[in-house]
């Protein structure tokens, strides 16, 4: 079988290495298109392959049009907003992510980028510590559950509130389980977002809902943008002081978040999962899960059932 490696913005190159042995090894043939700047390259190299390899790549319905030998897609990475899901379904592709390969990763960046809120953006002035913080966790997948673990070596109130995940697992965690999003938003000083960008998440993040946190709140994204109200939280930046706002990767009005320095901070580039681990486990998680839908039908990480 062919398998394509279609990257934008390449896997690291000890990424690549150990995709190309997983694929060889089990008998399948791969091919590379990395740093692509037209669509047109990618519909040519799609052509005649069985597999795909993605990271933040667009797969669209023309993608999936121009690949008729397409069996599988695999985004190298947690979120799959990227992929036209429910078209490849109605094509019979099965598309799958390779779920927390890169958690530890965007976990880690969570407490980068706290630390740096609470002690003012290096500022010199006093800011302070994360130690007895009430630390609210939206959504305890991968990267909320390795938040929850870390946070507890802060010496951090760890709370979480999860729409699918069930309380007792939560609680298993040593996680306070709130009920609904809003008690977490009104019982923490620290709000970190893990929801995937769904019809029901998007803009989900608004006034109403934020304005709930209690004095000198941070909302910290490693999520998406796209969770984000932007219109509305930079109404209640506006009115609200206290609040602070860090994000990895910039709103779409970065230039109006900006205004609020000192409160507001977005890293120039997505930067969770850009760790040399996490790449190299996403990448050889793909090649693992591709071999295996060849070899025995298995769809475990499927995505559109
Ligand atoms: P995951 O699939 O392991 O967990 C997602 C969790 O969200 C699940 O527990 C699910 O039950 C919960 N959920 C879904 N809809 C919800 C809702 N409406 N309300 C509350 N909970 C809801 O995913 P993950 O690996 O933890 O990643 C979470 C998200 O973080 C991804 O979808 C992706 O958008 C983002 N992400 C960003 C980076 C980055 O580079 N910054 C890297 C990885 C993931």
């Amino acid at each position: 079988m062919k398998v394509l490696v279609a990257t934008e913005k390449p896997f690291a190159a000890a990424a690549v290495e150990g995709i190309k042995k997983e694929i060889e090894a089990a008998g399948n043939e791969l091919v590379l298109l990395e740093r692509y700047t037209e669509k047109a390259q990618l519909l040519d190299a799609v052509k005649d392959v069985d597999a795909m390899i993605v990271r933040s790549d667009k797969v669209t319905s023309e993608v999936l049009d121009a690949a008729s030998q397409l069996k599988i897609v695999v985004r190298a990475g947690a979120g799959y907003d990227s992929i036209d899901t429910a078209y490849a379904k109605q094509k019979n592709i099965v598309v799958e992510n390779t779920p927390g390969q890169n958690a530890n990763a965007v976990a880690e960046l969570v407490f980068g980028m706290l630390v740096y809120a609470v002690r003012n953006f290096f500022n010199g002035k006093a800011g302070s510590e994360l130690k007895g913080k009430r630390l609210g966790i939206l959504a305890f997948g991968n990267v909320g559950r390795n938040v929850a673990r870390i946070a507890k070596g802060f010496g951090m109130e760890v709370s979480a509130y999860d729409a699918f995940c069930p309380a007792d697992v939560i609680e298993a965690a040593g996680v306070h389980a709130c009920k609904s999003q809003e008690e977490l938003f009104q019982t923490s000083d620290v709000v970190s977002l893990h929801i995937p960008a769904t019809a029901e998440t998007i803009k989900s993040i608004n006034y109403a809902l934020v304005n709930q946190m209690p004095k000198g709140g941070i909302l910290v994204n490693t999520a998406r943008k796209e969770v984000i109200n932007e219109e509305e939280l930079l109404k209640l930046l506006a009115e609200r002081e206290d609040l602070k706002y860090v994000a990895d990767i910039k709103p779409d009005a970065d230039a109006e978040f900006v205004k609020f320095e000192g409160r507001y901070f977005a890293t120039p580039k997505k930067m969770g999962a850009q760790t040399a681990e996490a790449n190299v486990n996403a990448g050889i998680a793909a090649a693992k899960q591709i071999n295996a839908f060849f070899k025995d039908g298995d769809t475990k990480f499927q995505v559109n059932k």
